[in-house]
């Protein structure tokens, strides 16, 4: 019986994972789970699966949670300390790391400094510290599993991804395929104009809003370069990305003798956290088989950067090394939640990025301390942009 606690029970990937987990009872206990401020939902999650204890963010929050499961064996607790015990307790074997954002970084580490199985859902947690989260799940033995489609497809198009230096494995190229969002076709002189909702509408996967706008910019395919980078120490002129706007192919590896390796399937997250959970054996995730048959021409192009400009941004941070993937994560974190508020349009995004990334100079990571210092710092020059163009 794998004991699990997962972060983020609530959005998008915390459903789907216990969707997985209801189908195979016998394999999997859920240990604890966590949510920010849906209360309701993760009432109904408790109920349906017992967990031991269940975290929320606030007092408030703690106090609906306990009313609504008092009927119930679950202990209610709230804020980051909770959240970091719960990922790093001896009653729980396998975290899913499912918190958006930088809210995920504590207990992922917290996670991986007491040697758990972690489903690394929450890209920006290694974006932030790569460095410092990759040393710590080496010294205490974590595993780290990646959730996110494209590394889990590039998991398992590797010989032996962790622990080995590509060029070692004869691999040339890493190639991270991007669907290219809701606004690949879109007129580029229109785009000042898109609405929340419109970014929101991802043509082939079901997300929350924060990744759903990264997906729109495509800073979410820059932010899974740096996350390619760290966990299969690729550098970043090995990292390629390729425009594939069917999202059928989740990412190759492309090696030195001229093979590619894919990963295919239907867009859907239960794949990925159902490998990741199984791993290295596989269960059923409830995904329908892929029909060959009854697909379209898969199309393959090279990204625009100048449509796409949040993706060169991290392409220069991830180069540029040290805190500056910290600066730029935290920059659009900030610029994302102010789109999504309509304090700025859809094009500023990349201008409230590039403000704060002139406004702080990065410079080395040496602990998670300085990492959250400078993201601070980044988050406050990219408070003042949005404030500047309101
Ligand atoms: P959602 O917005 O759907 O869910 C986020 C979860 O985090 C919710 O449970 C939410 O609680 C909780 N949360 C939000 N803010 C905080 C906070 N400050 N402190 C603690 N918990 C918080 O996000 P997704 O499921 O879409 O994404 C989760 C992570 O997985 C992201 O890092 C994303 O990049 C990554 N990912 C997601 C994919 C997807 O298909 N959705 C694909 C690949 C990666 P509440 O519900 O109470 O607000
Ligand atoms: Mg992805």
């Amino acid at each position: 019986m794998q004991r699990i606690t997962i972060l983020g029970a609530t959005g998008s990937i915390g459903a789907s994972t216990l969707d997985v987990l209801a189908r195979h009872p016998e394999q999997y206990q859920v240990y604890a789970l966590s949510a920010h401020t849906r209360v309701e939902e993760l009432a109904a999650a408790c109920r349906s699966c017992r967990p031991a204890r269940a975290v929320v963010g606030s007092a408030d929050a703690a106090a609906r949670l306990a009313a609504l499961i008092a009927d119930l064996p679950t202990s209610v607790e709230y804020g980051e300390q909770a959240l970091c015990d719960i990922a790093s307790s001896a009653d729980t074997d396998t975290v899913m790391a499912a918190i958006v954002g930088a809210a995920g970084l504590a207990p992922t580490l917290a996670a991986a400094r007491a040697g758990k199985k972690i489903l690394l859902a929450n890209k920006e947690a290694l974006v932030m510290s790569g460095q410092l989260f990759m040393d710590a799940v080496r010294e205490h033995n974590a595993t780290l599993l990646p959730i996110d489609s494209e590394h889990n497809a590039i998991f398992q198009s590797l010989p032996a991804a962790f622990g080995r230096v590509p060029a070692a494995a004869g691999v040339a190229k890493i190639l991270l395929t991007a669907s290219g969002g809701p606004f690949l076709n879109r007129a580029v002189e229109t785009l000042g104009d898109v609405t929340p909702d419109e970014a929101c509408k991802h043509p082939n996967w079901v997300m929350g809003r924060k990744i759903s706008v990264d997906s729109a910019t495509m800073m979410n395919k820059g932010l899974e370069v740096i996350e390619a980078h760290w966990l299969f120490g690729a550098p970043a002129d090995q990292i390629e990305v390729v425009i594939h706007p069917q999202s059928v192919i989740h990412s190759m590896v492309s090696y030195v003798d001229g093979s590619v390796l894919a990963q295919l399937g239907n867009p859907d997250m239960r794949t990925p956290i159902a490998h990741a959970l199984a791993y290295p054996d596989r269960i059923a995730s409830g995904v329908a088989q892929l029909d060959l048959t009854q697909m379209a021409a898969l199309q393959f192009f090279p990204p625009d950067f100048t449509r796409f400009p949040c993706l060169a941004l991290a392409f220069d941070a991830l180069r540029a090394g040290g805190t500056a993937p910290a600066l730029l994560n935290a920059a659009n974190e900030v610029a994302v939640d102010a789109f999504l508020e309509r304090r700025i349009g859809f094009r500023d995004i990349d201008r409230v990025i590039r403000h704060a990334l002139d406004a702080v100079e990065h410079g080395p990571a040496p602990s998670i301390e300085a990492v959250l210092a400078q993201d601070a710092r980044a988050r406050e020059a990219a408070a003042h942009a949005v404030a500047s163009l309101h």
